[in-house]
């Protein structure tokens, strides 16, 4: 495996975002040469399969990274999730995940999942432009902040909470 280059959510969106809103995290993963592959909608159903139940996965198949994630959730969640899966490929976290949802959830998890969410948040709502909307255009309501930026409600919610933004 080559030697992975270790990049914050500011650095991938500095290096590989086009500045339009929303962030589509698909298009970043094009931009990093990461691999974006669904979930075969058998395997989800297959109880015996070993990816049953995932929201999503990261891999190195051979060099090429790969992010695959379960196109059967609400779009919402598959950004999430794509955002999350370049978490672990970004922040040189190893060769392998698997995130069943609880992954994505609380804060109870381990250490590489909080910061896999944590990239997630930063990259899908980059705090230059939440901060610009609700400072420069008025926008406080969150329903619509999260309608702009792509995310759910309780993704922004928690955001706002980590700006300082929200108590
Ligand atoms: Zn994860």
């Amino acid at each position: 495996m080559s030697e992975i280059q270790r990049m914050t959510a500011s650095d991938v969106l500095s290096q590989h975002w086009d500045g339009y809103l929303h962030v589509c995290p698909k298009k970043i993963a094009q931009s990093m040469g990461v691999t974006l592959k669904e979930f075969d909608a058998a395997i989800q159903l297959d109880r015996n399969h070993v990816d049953h139940g995932l929201s999503g996965k990261f891999e190195f198949e051979g060099d090429t990274p790969v992010c695959y994630y379960n196109s059967s959730e609400p779009l919402l969640r598959q950004n999430f999730t794509i955002a999350h899966e370049l978490g672990h490929y970004a922040l040189g976290h190893g060769k392998s995940f698997r995130d069943p949802v609880s992954n994505f959830s609380s804060r109870g998890n381990e250490f590489k999942e909080i910061q896999a969410n944590d990239f997630a948040a930063q990259l899908l709502m980059p705090k230059s432009q939440v901060l610009g909307y609700i400072r420069e255009r008025g926008i406080v309501d969150i329903g619509k902040l999260a309608d702009i930026f792509k995310v759910s409600q309780v993704a922004m919610k928690y955001r706002l909470k980590n700006l300082g933004v929200l108590r």
